[in-house]
């Protein structure tokens, strides 16, 4: 069975453009469709339309409505949108779409939603989310939260969950390998912090990486230790070396990254480094 993994969002929880911003970046992509970055999301479809989603962004409307540009998806009995969901974590960008899984909209049945243990409790408790559980539009299903965690998310599909730091108001986060081919860690607070990154990056054949940020530039007056993100000028130094027998993916890019600008001399000096820049609906054979 062929597996792919789709880009469903390659922007930061806010995406591009980004509400109630009016710097350039954003009053460009409001006017030119191509430029705009939906929420962070990706999923694996197979041939037959099986398809499971990482991370529910709030744009998971239009995002459903590119979907169904690709025949295998359109194809899929709806009974349900997807087959399964795995949540990294609990910021706005990569769950708030949850609110679309409810009776006032799809009303899904019994969809199985994997996540670490504390963003089970913290879904179970607090509404909106405990309503999905309460009506069994959602099944919550632990990934565990100690170590690495495998679960057969479907035919052909193992994925398995991987702690990473990344600041935690509500729930820890996980990063997570599909197949141990694709790795994707769309939000980590720095490389450092995670002793098995070089690990992880040299083990998959393709990675999916939080490049947020470009530089400390790009963020004049804040605080360093408030920015839960590495940037891409560390991560280039840091898997430069590790991008030449693999593809190394950035992607969850802020509004204000001037690498959403293709033509930027900084997007030109990260495909110079070898990396790739993640952009919307890309397919990625697996
Ligand atoms: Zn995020
Ligand atoms: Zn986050």
């Amino acid at each position: 069975m062929a597996l792919t993994v789709y880009i469903l969002g390659s922007g930061q929880d806010g995406g591009l453009p980004q509400f109630g911003s009016r710097m350039s970046a954003d009053m460009a992509a409001r006017v030119d469709p191509l430029a705009v970055r939906l929420g962070p999301s990706i999923c694996v479809l197979d041939d037959v339309g099986r398809c499971f989603l990482v991370d529910v962004s709030p744009d998971i409307k239009e995002q459903e409505n590119r979907l169904l540009t690709i025949p295998a998806y359109a194809r899929r009995a709806v009974t349900n949108p997807f087959d399964g969901v795995l949540l990294t974590h609990a910021h706005m960008g990569h769950y708030a779409g949850l609110v679309h899984f409810g009776r006032e909209a799809a009303n899904c049945r019994d969809l199985p939603v994997y996540c670490t243990e504390k963003m089970a409790s913290f879904l179970a408790a607090n509404a909106p989310w405990e309503q999905l559980v309460k009506l069994g539009n959602i099944e919550l299903r632990s990934v565990g939260t100690r170590g690495s965690v495998s679960l057969q998310a479907g035919p052909g599909l193992s994925i398995r969950a991987i702690p990473v730091l990344h600041r935690g108001e509500y729930t820890d986060t996980v990063g997570i390998s599909i197949n141990e081919k694709l790795l994707y860690v769309p939000d980590i607070d720095n490389w450092d912090a995670w002793p098995a990154a070089r690990e992880e990056v040299s083990k998959h054949e393709i990675c999916l990486l939080d490049a947020t940020f470009y530089s400390r530039e790009e963020l004049p007056g804040r605080d360093l230790r408030e920015i839960s993100h590495p940037f891409i000028t560390d991560t280039l130094a840091k898997f430069g070396d590790l991008a030449k027998g693999r593809r190394i993916i950035l992607t969850h890019f802020n509004h204000s990254n001037p690498v959403c600008d293709p033509a930027s001399k900084q997007a030109q000096r990260v495909l110079k480094a070898g990396f790739e820049l993640a952009q919307e609906m890309l397919a990625i054979p697996l």
